[in-house]
């Protein structure tokens, strides 16, 4: 069964928005504070173009952690599986995102996944280029390419206040600098990073996004290769094993799909062979998923019949 109607879909999207009210807007990052915590919007885009949305589904939010796939697809492009892998481990840690504990524990002290933010700094630290610059430019023309648009905005606003405060971040980066998983300028490697998670989309665009990878990497529109197959395939294993932060468990018992959140509010799903998802919810659960999100993507994947298991 699939989705018919914007109707049908805003129905879900009311059934889900109380669950705002036991969520909270992640205030790490000082200016996430300012987000509406009862936002609530959706949209689905099938693999023949066809497109569904419920709420405001034009409005503008951060990628935070869901660029890091993004990433992961960019740098497995560009640098190839064994440089990447050779930097960054393939397992889910269970331990929140900004952890640095299994850093000191486990050994050769690589970062567990590329979905924690110590495997994204690594990923990042990857970009190719001679500057902060070319490095910015190469990724962000991915990114564009994804969505098959010219210009792709960031939000200063939202990069400089992680930027001056994500001394965790930082401490993540220092740390492996000292085992040579990072090289290089630890502040112009937390600047690239800080822009990329403030990257600016929407829902609609984040199920183009979504829609790509569940197309085994091609446009689902044109069919055009944005992604190589096996890149995709990668990528969304990483989403249905790490993708939803300690909470990727639950959620693939749960929904089933390969998906990953940031901590903007933000929901990136694939389903493969049938649609991207893109939601946006910023009251957030403990584990840093967005709470009426979640709610609403375990309604459609119910009510959808989505769950790849
Ligand atoms: N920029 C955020 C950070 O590094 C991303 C975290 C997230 O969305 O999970 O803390």
């Amino acid at each position: 069964m699939s989705c018919k109607t914007n109707e049908e879909l805003t129905k879900l999207v009311e059934q889900a928005r109380p669950f705002v009210k036991y969520g909270k807007v992640a205030d790490y990052i000082p200016a996430l504070k300012e987000s509406n915590p009862d936002d609530l919007s959706v949209s689905i885009c099938y693999l023949d173009g066809t497109r569904f949305f419920a709420g405001d589904y034009v409005k503008k939010f951060t990628l935070q952690s869901i660029s890091k796939v993004i990433a992961l697809a960019y740098v497995l492009i560009e640098n190839g599986p064994n440089e990447v892998f050779s930097n960054v481990g393939m397992e889910p840690t269970g331990d929140p995102f900004n952890s640095i504990v299994k850093l000191e524990t486990s050994n050769p002290s690589k970062p567990l996944n590329p979905m924690i933010n110590a495997g994204a700094l690594a990923v990042t630290n990857m970009f190719k280029g001679e500057d902060h610059y070319e490095k910015w430019e190469g990724f962000i023309q991915f990114v564009q390419s994804l969505l098959g648009i010219e210009e792709v905005s960031w939000n200063e606003n939202v990069a400089l206040s992680e930027f001056n405060t994500a001394f965790l971040n930082r401490s993540l980066g220092f740390f492996m600098k000292q085992y040579e998983i990072i090289h290089g300028d630890i502040e112009e490697l937390l600047f690239l990073y800080t822009k990329q998670c403030a990257i600016e989309i929407n829902c609609s665009q984040l199920a183009t996004i979504g829609a790509v990878f569940a197309n085994e990497g091609k446009d689902p529109v044109t069919q055009e290769v944005k992604v190589p197959s096996d890149v995709a395939r990668i990528c969304k294993t990483f989403m249905v094993t790490c993708g939803m932060y300690n909470a990727s468990g639950e959620f693939a018992t749960k929904v089933g799909i390969p998906a990953k959140s940031g901590v903007s509010g933000g929901i990136m799903g694939a389903v493969p062979h049938k649609c991207g998802i893109g939601v946006f919810g910023p009251a957030l659960d403990e584990k840093g998923n967005s709470i009426a999100g979640l709610n609403l993507v375990q309604l459609m994947s119910d009510r959808y019949q989505w769950s790849i298991f």
